[in-house]
């Protein structure tokens, strides 16, 4: 049976660092389906199909990837749906460990079957979040090294666009 592992996230947008859990979540999952959620919580720059349109694009080539765009379900019922064995995130300091911590009791009460995943974020990339790549974009900095080129033309249309 194909493992599959469901990493659920805001994705706005898609940064190095995501893309280094997808890499690593690949050494231990056959298949990776990145589901693009709506959290009411977070100000966001790009739109649900926007932040997926995005992933689609990087990740073209890859068979093993794929995204799906999440708003209307949990994502541990979504997890149920394909069969994955597992949601993967991903921890950057202690201080996404709580909120993290809180997100998987919540998913294993409403499904024991589903076990959470974490990866520790590599050293390099522990500062690196899709708030602050925006905030460096928005005041015209290089974002080269925390997100792919794709991406990187993508954000820096977006702020021309959007005039912020
Ligand atoms: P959410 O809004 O659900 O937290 P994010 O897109 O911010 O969505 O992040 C999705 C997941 O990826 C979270 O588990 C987050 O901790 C993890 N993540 C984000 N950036 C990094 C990084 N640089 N290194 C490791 N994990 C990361």
């Amino acid at each position: 049976m194909r493992k599959i592992g469901l990493y659920p996230g805001s994705f706005d947008p898609l940064t190095k660092g995501h893309m280094d859990i997808i890499k690593r979540a690949l050494k231990i999952f056959d298949e990776v389906v990145i589901a693009v959620v709506k959290n009411s919580s977070k100000k966001v720059l790009f739109s649900l199909d926007e932040r997926k349109a995005i992933i689609d694009e990087v990740y073209k080539t890859e068979k093993n990837i794929s995204c799906i765009s999440l708003d209307s379900k949990l994502s541990v019922e979504l997890a149920n749906e394909i069969n994955a064995l597992a949601i993967i995130r991903g921890l950057r300091a202690m201080s996404d460990f709580e909120y993290e911590f809180q997100i998987a009791s919540i998913n294993r009460s409403q499904n024991k079957q589903i076990e959470s995943v974490f990866f520790a974020a590599q050293d390099k990339l522990t500062f690196v979040s899709s708030s602050m790549v925006k905030e460096i974009a928005q005041y015209k900095g290089k974002i080269s090294k925390f997100v792919d080129p794709i991406v990187e033309k993508i954000l820096e249309e977006k702020i021309k666009s959007s005039g912020t």
